[in-house]
C-alpha cells in the first residue's frame, strides 16, 4: 500500500457513502421505499469507492487486480438499487413485489459471479495479465462488461427517465423537491459523459464521486424538505382518518387526490365512477359533489338506490407558502342526522310552545274564574279589592273624587222563604245584570258578599254617585224581575260614601258606605243615603 492522492478522494468518497448509508437506513421507517433504496446505492457506491481506493493504493500487480474485479458487486448494486430509487420516487406508496427483486438481482449476481471466476473473470476483462491477475492497467475489456455497461447505462437513463416524469406529475407542493431529485441523478451521468468525451484524462473513473454528489443532494431533498414523510404520515393520520369526504382538484379539473370517505362517497353517487380516481376529470364525475362554486353550502345528494343524504360542501383554494394556487379543496360533511336532529329540535320546540301557550291561557282563565263569582258573574270582592288600590292611587294623583255605593237587597230572606232558594239565586243574577247595565263607563261592580253588591265610580263625586246609585235603586223598584212562573218584585237600599271626604282608605270607604246603608235601612228601605246624612251634614 502507498499514499496516493485519488484513493485518499474515494476513500473518503467512501466514507460519505457509509455514513449516508446509515443515516437513510434510519429514517427508513418514515418512507421505507426511498430510504431502503437509497441506502441500497449508497452502500453498492461505498463498496465500489472502496474497490477503487484500494486498486489505486495498492503496490502489488494482484492486489490491484482483484481491487479492480471486486467493484462489480458494489457497481451492480448501485445500479440495481438506483432502478428501485427512482420507482420509489415516481410513486412514494410503491412497495417492490418478490419477483421485482429477483428480477434486479440477476446482474449484479452475474457479473458478480464472472468477475470472481478464473478464467471466466476474462469475459469482463481480457487482454496481457489478465489472466494470471498482473498488469491490470494492460487490460482490455470483455464481452460480459459491455453488456454490463450497456444494461448500466440503459437502467440509469429509464431512472432518470422517471424522476424527470415524476416531477411532471407531481403536484405542484412536490414538483419543487422532484426537480432537485432529478438534477442531482444526473451528476454520475454528466461525470461519465465528460470522462467518455476524453476528460479526467489520467484520473481513474470519477462516476462514484458523482453518486456522492447525488446520494448527499437526494438525502437531504428527501429528509431535510420531509415531503416524503409528509405525503403518507399526514394523510393516514388526518386525512384518511375523518369522516368527511375530502378531495383536492387541481387547477385543471382533475382530481388530484382524495380520502377513502370521499372514495366510497363517490361511488355511492355514482356506481359508474372510473375505478382510478386520482386524476380523473373532476366534472365528469356524476353526483355534482365536485361541481360546487366556492366558499360553503348545503346539498342534497342522491345516492345510488335512491338514498337521499344532506351534505355540507366546503370549498377552498389550496395555496402554497408563494401564495400560487395548487388547486381546490372540498371537504363534504354529511349532515343528515344533524339536520334530522335540529328538525326533531324544531318540533319539540313547537310542541313545546304550544303548551306554554295553552299553560298561559290556562292561568289566564284561572285567574278569571278566581277574579269572578260563579254565581252572577260579577267580580268578586277579592279582586276589587285589588282593583279598588289602583283607583286610589289614581285618585289621589289626579285629585279627583271616587264615589262608592253598597247595595242591599230589601228583606231578601223573605224572598228565599216565599219562592225558593233557586228563584232567589235568579233574582240575584237578574239584579246583578241590572247594576252592571246601568252603571256608566270605568265604574267597578262586585258582589260583595250574599245579597250584597259593592259599586265604585272612579271621577264621580258625591252628588253624581247618588244620581247613579239612586237611578239603579228606582229602576229596582219600578221594573219586576221575571223569574221561572213568577214575576218578582224587589227593592234595594243603598248607603253611598266618597273619597276623600268619607275616607281615604279601602276600609275607611267601606265603613261610611256601610253606615249610609244601615241609614237607608232604618229610614224605611227602597232609599239611597249619603255617609255625609249619618254624619248630620248633608
Ligand atoms: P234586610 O237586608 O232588608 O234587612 O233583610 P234581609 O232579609 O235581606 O236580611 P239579611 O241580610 O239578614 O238576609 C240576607 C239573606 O240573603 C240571607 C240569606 O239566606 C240570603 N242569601 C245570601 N246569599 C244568598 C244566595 O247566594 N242565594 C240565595 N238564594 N240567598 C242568599
Ligand atoms: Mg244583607
Ligand atoms: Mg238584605
Amino acid at each position: 500500500m502507498q499514499f496516493d492522492i485519488t484513493a485518499t478522494l474515494f476513500a473518503a468518497a467512501a466514507a460519505v457513502f457509509a455514513v449516508l448509508a446509515l443515516v437513510t437506513w434510519r429514517r427508513r421507517a418514515n418512507n421505507p421505499g426511498v430510504a431502503i433504496a437509497l441506502t441500497a446505492v449508497m452502500a453498492g457506491a461505498c463498496w465500489w469507492s472502496l474497490a477503487d481506493a484500494f486498486g489505486l493504493a495498492a503496490t502489488s500487480e494482484t492486489v490491484a487486480s482483484v481491487a479492480s474485479l471486486a467493484m462489480f458487486p458494489g457497481l451492480g448494486t448501485v445500479v440495481a438499487a438506483f432502478g428501485f430509487l427512482s420507482i420509489a420516487i415516481a410513486r412514494p406508496q410503491w412497495v417492490p413485489s418478490r419477483r421485482y427483486l429477483q428480477l434486479a438481482l440477476i446482474e449484479p449476481v452475474a457479473i458478480t459471479l464472472l468477475a470472481a471466476t478464473n478464467p471466466w473473470h476474462q469475459l469482463v476483462y481480457g487482454g496481457p495479465g489478465a489472466s494470471d491477475l498482473t498488469t491490470p492497467a494492460a487490460w482490455t475489456y470483455g464481452p460480459a462488461f459491455w453488456c454490463h455497461a450497456g444494461y448500466s447505462y440503459v437502467a440509469l437513463g429509464l431512472g432518470i427517465l422517471l424522476i424527470a416524469m415524476s416531477c411532471w406529475q407531481a403536484p405542484p407542493a412536490f414538483r419543487g423537491q422532484r426537480i432537485t431529485l432529478f438534477v442531482a441523478s444526473l451528476a454520475p451521468i454528466v461525470v461519465n459523459v465528460i470522462r467518455l468525451a476524453g476528460g479526467f484524462r489520467e484520473f481513474p473513473d470519477p462516476t462514484p464521486l458523482g453518486f456522492a454528489v447525488t446520494g448527499t443532494v437526494m438525502a437531504y431533498a428527501i429528509f431535510r424538505q420531509d415531503l416524503f414523510t409528509f405525503a403518507p404520515v399526514a394523510r393516514a393520520l388526518i386525512v384518511d382518518q375523518i369522516g368527511d369526504a375530502i378531495v383536492a382538484v387541481s387547477p385543471a379539473g382533475r382530481v388530484l387526490d382524495l380520502n377513502p370517505a370521499a372514495v366510497a362517497l363517490v361511488r355511492q353517487m355514482d356506481p359508474d365512477a372510473p375505478v382510478e380516481l386520482i386524476g380523473a376529470e373532476a366534472s365528469a364525475l356524476r353526483g355534482g359533489l365536485l361541481a360546487r362554486p366556492a366558499g360553503e353550502a348545503g346539498f342534497e345528494f342522491v345516492l345510488a338506490g335512491g338514498e337521499r343524504a344532506d351534505y355540507q360542501v366546503r370549498s377552498s383554494p389550496l395555496i402554497d407558502r408563494r401564495r400560487r394556487v395548487l388547486g381546490t379543496v372540498f371537504v363534504a360533511r354529511d349532515v343528515t342526522e344533524a339536520k334530522a336532529q335540529t328538525r326533531r329540535l324544531f318540533e319539540a320546540n313547537a310542541q313545546l310552545l304550544g303548551q306554554i301557550e295553552t299553560i298561559d291561557r290556562l292561568r289566564a282563565d284561572l285567574v278569571e274564574v278566581a277574579s269572578r263569582d260563579p254565581l252572577t258573574g260579577l267580580h268578586n270582592r277579592r279582586y276589587l279589592v285589588e282593583q279598588f288600590a289602583g283607583m286610589l292611587d289614581a285618585a289621589e294623583r289626579t285629585g279627583t273624587e271616587l264615589a262608592v255605593a253598597l247595595i242591599d237587597v230589601d228583606r231578601f230572606k223573605s224572598i228565599n222563604d216565599h219562592y225558593g232558594h233557586l228563584i232567589g239565586d235568579e233574582v240575584l243574577v237578574a239584579l246583578a245584570d241590572r247594576v252592571r247595565a246601568h252603571l256608566p263607563a270605568g265604574a267597578l261592580v262586585c258582589r260583595w258578599g250574599g245579597e250584597e253588591f259593592f259599586v265604585a265610580l272612579p271621577g264621580a263625586t258625591v252628588a253624581q254617585g247618588f244620581a247613579v246609585a239612586d237611578d239603579v235603586r228606582r229602576r229596582c223598584e219600578r221594573d219586576g224581575i221575571d223569574v221561572t212562573g213568577a214575576t218578582v218584585h224587589c227593592t234595594v237600599s243603598i248607603g253611598l260614601a266618597n273619597y276623600p271626604a268619607a275616607g281615604t282608605s279601602m276600609n275607611e270607604l267601606f265603613h261610611a258606605a256601610d253606615v249610609a246603608l244601615y241609614l237607608a235601612k232604618g229610614s224605611g228601605r227602597n232609599t239611597t243615603r249619603m255617609h255625609l246624612e249619618a254624619l248630620g251634614r248633608a
